[in-house]
This record gives structure tokens, C-alpha cells and sequence, in this order.
């Protein structure tokens, strides 16, 4: 999961570290220093210590894949839950990796073992017990396990890291001698002290919170780390060079060229819900999903994103917020896929508390942002089974929503008719705007839009759509062939007619 998938599933994995398993349980962090496409930058290694587990972090595609397989042998040998930490470009990264044949394990027996699955306070605090003595195990056990490697080299330099990290500083201190943690929680803490004391200045170099620094400051020992190093975003090569050898960073020489920001895709159908929401000036609380990307210029939409879910929570604050004034209208923006993982109880909630607010569900039956995985919503399992979807209408009503209606969000006139009269509503309105993905079903329009010059006065109205594949060229507006889907969301806005479809 992503990292700030892991702040949903910690509270079943604080207690789960008190049970223990019963075959072995490994899960992913994948935390994204630099936020590439992420709301924070949190540091889950501090998750491991917090749960008292295991941790493993590889530094190569290699050990992606080995580790997983050491993962699971250490999750069965200490009856724990193991993290295999990753980063971005461990994540991104591909290398050729060598395989092995599977050795099949074979599956437990189901046993019932109330005494160490059920935590009710009685069981919990004898589990506890075994947590602090599975702990004073696993730290014997990492000061000689062979994912903890030292590597002698320069005797006066010596570098502790772990991750990609580890790659950065083995470029940026190519003599020195290097202590690679595989296991980075709990820390071999007296290999670490040997590798220290051997050494003359050493270094830790980790990206984000001072996690093995700190633990290596508590045990009286002199490092050097991020009094020099940043804590905020992702090292490189060049930041160690920068910031502990001193030399300058390299000029990258592209100052003068535009930022290019992520956008919605052409032909999103989502782009659409945010146009016809601009026109009534409605105060957006959105949520995490690739129409997040929605509150950049043109569209400008959103007032707030905080977190998975947040959206319908916010819009009732919002809303009582705004009591005062009844002119400010709110509305709550979610995915399908969000709505399903966390806006539902929300929604509950707002009914139940007689809240004045629409919820706009932009439902593309597809879990999008994150690569086009199904959901309930989709009508397909993730081992590809057509199921019966979820019925977001029959579920809306059924949770007490006084006004639920799904719209196509293409037509914008419908839309916009079906939008005003859910604001217009004294109590919760749901409006699903439902259809496909383009990147999922990319013949949904037939041809795709010209602009007919003769007719075009350049008022550019059709460059407030947003869309990508409408830009200016030598100050005539365009429409780019090889991008446009023909949804036909600028035809709709021009007023000259002057944009056609071509088939
Ligand atoms: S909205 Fe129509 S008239 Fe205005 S610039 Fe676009 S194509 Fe031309
Ligand atoms: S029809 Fe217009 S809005 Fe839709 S993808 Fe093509 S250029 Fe973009």
C-alpha cells in the first residue's frame, strides 16, 4: 500500500503486531519522499517501531524480491507482521533479477486460539508480554543476520544507509566502508557500534525523519547525519556531494522552460462536473483521486483535499461552518472508488445530522489514479470475475439521501439542470456523474473535434475546459489530432459553433 494507506490499515496493524500470525504476513510501505504523487511525505519506518515489528528494506530490484521471500520466513520464525519498506525509485526502479524455483509451503492448519486472536484486555496484556520478549528476540537475532552487511573499505570513512540511499552514498563515497542495514527496524545496535568505533567519521545518510540516526544518538553515539543532510524531499547523488563533500550542484540549464503540472486527461469525463461547478462559485471540499489534479488553473476548483475519505466529513464542517450564511453553497467531490473505501460512513453521518449538502460522486467505474485497478463499483473482481456492481443510486437512497440522481456528465446541460436542483435541495443530495474512463474505454466518442477557422472569432473560451489537447499556436487556438477523444466538452462551450466533429 502507499504509505498513507498505512495510517487507514494501522489500526489493525497495532493490534495484529500484539496477536501475532499464523502464516506469515508481510505487507508494503511504498513511501514517496518528494510527495511525486502523494498528499505528505511521512516517514513509515516510524510505523515499525511504533508497532514493534520487523522491518526489511531492499536497495535494489534484487533485493526486492529476496526480501520478500526473507520477509515471510521472518514474519513465520517471530510470530509478527513484517514491513518491506520501499521507496519511489526502489519501486520505480527495474533490473534484471535472478529467480529461483518456488519452494512450496504448505498451508497451516486453522486452529482456534482465542487467547491469542481475540484482544479483549484480559488476552491483550498477556500478548503485550510476548511483544517486548519477541522484540528482545528479533534484536539478538538482526547483530548477526546476513541482510545486515558490513563492507570493509576506507578505514577513516564509514557509512551506515539502507534503501536507495544506500545506492546514492555507495556513488558519492566510492572508497569508503559501508554498514548496508537490510533489517532497518530493530537496528543491530551493537554492530552499529563496532562499525563505528572502527571508523573514524562516520555518516547516515537516510532520506526523510533522522530514524536510524536518532536511535544511533539515544545510544551515545557520534554520527554525522542531518545536521548536514535535508530531512524534506529525496536525496541524490548530487545532494551528498553537495552537502557533505561540497561541490556545487550541477546546473540543470532548464530555467527558462514552462512548469508543466500534472492535468486531467483529455476527454476525462470528470472535467466536465468541475466546469459546470465553477458557474455557481460552490466552495469544493475533494478528495484523493486524479480529479484531485482539478483544483490547477483553469479549472481551479477545489478548496480543500486532506486525505482519503475526507471529503464529505470536511463538507459538513464546512457547512455548519457556514450556518450564518446560507448563500455559500458546499459540495463534496469523490471518486467511485473513494466513495466506496471511505465516503460511505460519512455519508451516513451527513444524512443523520440533516445536513444541507451535495455530494457529487464523479464515478468512472474504475479505480483510475492509481493505475485502472476495478472496485465495487467496477462489476469485476480484481481475479477478473464479472460481478453484479455496486448500486451507488439504490445504496444512496438507502442510507436516507432525499435527492439521488445519476446524470451523464458529458451532457452538459443535464448536468448542470441536475446540479442546481441538488443545491437547491434542503437536506443531503447525491449526484452521480457516471461514465467511463477514457484511458479504459477510448472509442466511448465518435471521431474526434476541429476547429473551423472560419468560424472561430479566438474568444478562447474553449481553453477554460482545461483540456490538454486545446492549446494556442501562434495565437490561434488549436485542437491537437493525436490527443483529442471527441468528448465534445469544448464543442459544447463554443459559442460560434465553430468547433465540429470529425468522424
Ligand atoms: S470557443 Fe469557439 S470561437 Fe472561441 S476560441 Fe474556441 S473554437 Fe474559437
Ligand atoms: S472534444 Fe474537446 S474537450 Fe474533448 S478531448 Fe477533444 S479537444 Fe478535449
Amino acid at each position: 500500500m502507499k504509505h498513507v494507506g498505512l495510517n487507514v490499515a494501522s489500526d489493525a496493524l497495532m493490534t495484529a503486531a500484539y496477536t501475532g500470525v499464523n502464516a506469515g504476513m508481510v505487507f508494503i510501505s511504498a513511501d514517496d519522499p518528494g510527495m511525486h504523487s502523494s498528499q505528505n511525505e511521512q516517514d513509515n519506518r516510524i510505523f515499525a517501531r511504533f508497532a514493534q515489528i520487523m522491518m526489511l528494506e531492499p536497495a535494489s530490484s534484487q533485493e526486492a524480491k529476496d526480501y520478500t521471500q526473507s520477509a515471510f520466513m521472518l514474519s513465520e520464525q517471530f510470530d509478527t507482521p513484517v514491513m518491506l519498506r520501499m521507496t519511489t525509485r526502489i519501486c520505480h526502479g527495474k533490473g534484471i533479477v535472478e529467480l529461483y524455483d518456488r519452494s512450496a509451503i504448505e498451508a497451516k492448519e486453522y486452529v482456534k486460539n482465542p487467547h491469542k486472536f481475540v484482544m479483549i484486555p484480559a488476552n491483550a496484556r498477556l500478548r503485550h508480554v510476548v511483544v517486548k520478549e519477541r522484540f528482545r528476540a528479533m534484536c539478538e537475532y538482526v547483530e548477526n543476520s546476513p541482510l545486515n552487511l558490513v563492507e570493509e573499505n576506507d578505514p577513516d570513512i564509514g557509512v551506515i544507509s539502507s534503501g536507495v540511499c544506500y545506492q546514492y552514498a555507495r556513488e558519492s563515497f566510492p572508497t569508503a566502508s559501508f554498514l548496508k542495514l537490510g533489517i532497518t527496524h530493530p537496528l543491530p545496535m551493537k554492530k552499529i557500534a563496532q562499525f563505528i568505533k572502527s571508523h573514524q567519521t562516520v555518516y547516515v545518510v537516510e532520506e526523510l525523519e533522522p530514524f536510524i540516526e536518532e536511535q544511533i544518538r539515544a545510544a551515545g553515539l557520534q554520527v554525522i547525519g542531518k545536521q548536514a543532510l535535508p530531512s524534506i524531499g529525496e536525496l541524490s547523488v548530487e545532494i551528498l556531494n553537495e552537502k557533505l563533500h561540497g561541490k556545487a550542484l550541477p546546473h540543470k540549464g532548464v530555467d527558462s522552460l514552462p512548469g508543466r503540472p500534472p492535468v486531467m486527461c483529455a476527454g476525462c469525463p470528470h472535467r466536465a462536473v468541475f466546469n459546470v461547478l465553477r458557474k455557481y462559485r460552490a466552495v469544493i471540499s475533494g478528495d484523493i483521486g486524479c480529479y484531485t489534479l482539478s483544483t490547477l488553473p483553469p479549472l481551479n476548483s477545489m478548496d480543500s483535499v486532506l486525505c482519503m475519505g475526507a471529503s464529505i466529513g470536511m463538507a459538513q464542517g464546512y457547512v455548519r461552518a457556514f450556518k450564518e450564511d446560507k448563500s455559500r453553497r458546499v459540495v463534496s467531490v469523490l471518486g467511485d472508488s473513494t466513495f466506496i473505501h471511505s465516503g460511505i460512513p460519512s455519508l451516513v453521518n451527513a444524512v443523520y445530522n440533516r445536513t444541507r449538502l451535495t455530494i457529487v460522486i464523479l464515478d468512472n467505474s474504475i479505480t483510475a489514479m492509481t493505475g485502472h485497478q476495478d472496485n465495487p463499483g467496477s462489476g469485476k473482481t480484481l481475479a477478473g470475475d464479472h460481478v453484479e456492481p455496486l448500486n451507488f443510486e439504490n445504496l444512496a437512497r438507502a442510507i436516507g439521501a432525499g435527492f439521488v440522481r445519476t446524470v451523464d456528465p458529458i451532457e452538459t446541460e443535464s448536468l448542470d439542470q441536475v446540479i442546481r436542483e441538488a443545491m437547491e435541495f434542503e437536506g443531503v443530495s447525491v449526484v452521480i456523474a457516471k461514465r467511463p474512463c477514457v484511458l479504459v474505454e477510448p472509442n466511448q466518442f465518435p471521431g474526434i473535434m476541429k476547429i473551423d477557422k472560419e468560424l472561430c472569432t479566438e474568444c478562447r473560451i474553449c481553453l477554460r475546459v482545461g483540456c490538454p489537447s486545446i492549446s494556442l499556436h501562434d495565437q490561434q487556438v488549436t485542437i491537437d489530432p493525436n490527443l483529442c477523444f471527441g468528448c465534445s466538452l469544448c464543442k459544447q462551450v463554443c459559442p460560434q459553433d465553430a468547433i465540429q466533429r470529425i468522424v
